[in-house]
C-alpha cells in the first residue's frame, strides 16, 4: 500500500524533528504529513545536552547555527566532565575530539603508553584540543574563528529544547506538515494486518494514516499501548529510574562553561547544563537507593543559583523497544527507549532513528526487508550505546553507599565485559559495526574511571627517538598555540549566536 498520509503522534522534541525532516519529502511527491500534540500533556520538559552528530542534522536540515543558537539560547558544548565518578575527589573529561592523531597507523594512547611508561610525565589530556579549550573555558568553531591554521574543534550545543522545538515546528509548517491540537483516545487497527489505520481525539475526529511515526513519549501510545511490541528491561544494568529537574539562574557570576558537568552523588549524578540564559540541572537516582526528598535536597544544595521552576520528578525504566518499528508504525524518541542521559543519547537516537527512517522509507510501501533492516541497526545501536553507559557505574572504586557497591559488583554484558578487558590488558579498542563512541571516548572514559592500560600495541614499540619526541611535542604545542588564540566561550557566545 502506498505511503500518502504520515501521521506523527507527538511533537516534543523527537515529534518536530521527525516533522522537520519528513517535510523536506513533501516536495515532489503526494505526500500529507501531520502532527498531533497535546498541550495538556505537555512535553517531559528535559533534554539539553547534545553532542556532534546533532550538529550534522542540523546542517542537513539547512537551519542555521547562528539562528539555531539565538532562538534556543544555546552554547557550545566540548565535552562531558565527570565528577566524583571513578573516585570520590577525582574527575575527567570526555572530549568530542580524538587525543593526538595516528602515528604510522597506530592509535595515539597507545604512543603515549609507551612514553608514559618511559617516564614522559605528560597527562593524555595535553595532547587533546577539546580537553585543553575545556579547561581554560575557551572556544572557537573552526580555522575561520582563530588565527591557527589548525583542524576543527569537535562540539555539539547545548539548547534550551522547547524553545528548539518551537523553531522546528515553524520549520516544518512552512514546509506543509499540519500541525492538530488535541489528544488521541482510541486507536483502531485493521482487523487483518493489524496495521493501525486511524486514532481518534478528544473531539472525535478520526485521523487515518498510511505510517505512523509515534513520538508520543514513555506511554509508547502506538507501539506499546496498540501493537503491544514489548519492551526489553536494563534496569539490573541502568538502575537509575527516577530523575528531579530544576533550572537555576546563574547569579554566582559564572560565565557559562562550554561542557556538560555530571557529577556523581551517593545514589545516582546530577546533570549542569549551562545555556546563555540559566542553568539545566537535575538529579537522576535510583529510587531503590534513595527517596525523592533526599535527591531534591542534593540537588536545591549543589545548584548553582537560584530555582526557577518547581521540582519535575519523572519516573522512567532503562531499556527499549523490542522492535522500534513494528507494522506500519515507527517509534522515535521516549517511545522507542531510554537510557539515562549520562551521554546525551537521547537526542541522538532520535537523529539516527529518523535518518535511517528517511533513508530506507519508499513511499510504495512498507516491506518486512524496511522494517527488519530498520530494527536490527537500531537495536544494536542502543545495545553499543547502552555498554558505554553502563561503563560509568561498573568501572568504580566508590564503595561510600549501597548504590555504588550494588554497581560494582553487578554483572554486565559479555560485550563490555570483552571490551573491558581488552582494553586493560592491550590499550586495545575495536569500535565495532559504526557505533557511535569512538576509540578516544571509551579510552577517556575507561581510563577516567581507574581502568589502567596495562600494555600497549607492540608495533608502538618501533616507534622512538627524537623524532618521535618532536612530533608528540608539536601535537602539544599546537594544541596549546590554537586554545590560547580562541576567545572565551562566553565572549565567543556573545558574538555569535547571543539570544533572541
Ligand atoms: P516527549 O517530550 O514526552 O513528547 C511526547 C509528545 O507526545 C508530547 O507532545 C505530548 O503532548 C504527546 N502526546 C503524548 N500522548 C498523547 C496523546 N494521547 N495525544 C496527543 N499527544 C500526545 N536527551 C538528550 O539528548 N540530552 C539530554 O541532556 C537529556 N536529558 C534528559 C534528562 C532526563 C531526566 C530525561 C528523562 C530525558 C532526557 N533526555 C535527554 C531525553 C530527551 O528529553 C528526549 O529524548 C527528548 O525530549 C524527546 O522526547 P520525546 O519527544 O520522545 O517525548
Amino acid at each position: 500500500m502506498a505511503i500518502r498520509r504520515i501521521v506523527i503522534v507527538g511533537g516534543g522534541t523527537a515529534g518536530w524533528m521527525a516533522a522537520a525532516a519528513l517535510s523536506r519529502l513533501k516536495a515532489g511527491h503526494d505526500l500529507s504529513i501531520e502532527l498531533i500534540e497535546s498541550e495538556q500533556i505537555g512535553t517531559i520538559g528535559v533534554g539539553e545536552a547534545t553532542i556532534p552528530p546533532f550538529v550534522q542534522f542540523n546542517k542537513l536540515l539547512e537551519i542555521d547555527e547562528r539562528e539555531m543558537l539565538a532562538a534556543s539560547k544555546g552554547t557550545f558544548k566540548l565535552g562531558i566532565q565527570f565528577v566524583n565518578w571513578g573516585k570520590q575527589g577525582h574527575n575527567y573529561f570526555h572530549p568530542f575530539g580524538a587525543y593526538g592523531y595516528e602515528i604510522d597507523g597506530i592509535s595515539f594512547h597507545h604512543v603515549w603508553h609507551k612514553l608514559r611508561s618511559e617516564g614522559d610525565p605528560r597527562p593524555i589530556q595535553v595532547f587533546n584540543a577539546e580537553t585543553m579549550a575545556a579547561m581554560f573555558q575557551r572556544f572557537a568553531r573552526t580555522a575561520d574563528d582563530h588565527p591557527a591554521d589548525l583542524p576543527p574543534i569537535n562540539y555539539a550545543y547545548h539548547i534550551d529544547a522547547g524553545r528548539y522545538a518551537a523553531l522546528l515546528r515553524k520549520y516544518a509548517e512552512v514546509r506543509g506538515v499540519v500541525r492538530r491540537e488535541g489528544m488521541v483516545v482510541d486507536v483502531a487497527l485493521d482487523g487483518e494486518s493489524g496495521f493501525v489505520r486511524s486514532v481518534t481525539m478528544n473531539d472525535g475526529q478520526h485521523i487515518d494514516g498510511d505510517l505512523f511515526v509515534d513520538c508520543s513519549g514513555f506511554r509508547g501510545l502506538l507501539i506499546e499501548q496498540a501493537l503491544e511490541t514489548g519492551y526489553e528491561d536494563w534496569s539490573h544494568w541502568l538502575p537509575c529510574n527516577r530523575a528531579v529537574a530544576i533550572p537555576c539562574n546563574r547569579d554566582d557570576g559564572s560565565p557559562p562553561a562550554p561542557y556538560t558537568r555530571s557529577t556523581a552523588w551517593s545514589a545516582g549524578w546530577q546533570w549542569q547544563v549551562p545555556l546563555q540564559h540559566r542553568n539545566g540541572n537535575g538529579h537522576v537516582y535510583c529510587a531503590e537507593f534513595m527517596e525523592n526528598q533526599e535527591a531534591l535536597d542534593i540537588l536545591l544544595a549543589n545548584l548553582a543559583g537560584k530555582p526557577l521552576a518547581d521540582p519535575n520528578f519523572l519516573r522512567f525504566v532503562s531499556g527499549r523497544r523490542k522492535k522500534f518499528w513494528n507494522r506500519n508504525v515507527v517509534a522515535i524518541g521516549l517511545a522507542a527507549g531510554f537510557m539515562e542521559p549520562l551521554e546525551s543519547t537521547s537526542i541522538h537516537l532520535v537523529n539516527t532513528a529518523i535518518t535511517k527512517l528517511v533513508s530506507v522509507l519508499s513511499l510504495d510501501g512498507i516491506t518486512p526487508t524496511q522494517e527488519n533492516a530498520f530494527n536490527r541497526l537500531s537495536g544494536r545501536e542502543y545495545d553499543r550505546i547502552r555498554d558505554f553507559i553502563i561503563l560509568h557505574y561498573k568501572a568504580t572504586s566508590r564503595d561510600d553507599s549501597p548504590f555504588w557497591d550494588y554497581c560494582r559488583n553487578m554483572s554486565i554484558p559479555d560485550t563490555l565485559e570483552e571490551k573491558i578487558e581488552l582494553f586493560r590488558q592491550t590499550g586495545q579498542v575495536f569500535r565495532e559495526e559504526d557505533e557511535l563512541f569512538t576509540e578516544t571516548s571509551w579510552a577517556a572514559v575507561m581510563m577516567g574511571q581507574g581502568i589502567a592500560m596495562e600494555g600497549h600495541n607492540p608495533m608502538t614499540d618501533r616507534l622512538g627517538g627524537s623524532d618521535l619526541k618532536r612530533e608528540i611535542d608539536g601535537i602539544e604545542q599546537s594544541i596549546r598555540y590554537m586554545v590560547n588564540a580562541m576567545p572565551a566561550h562566553e565572549q565567543f557566545v556573545k558574538a555569535y549566536c547571543p539570544a533572541d
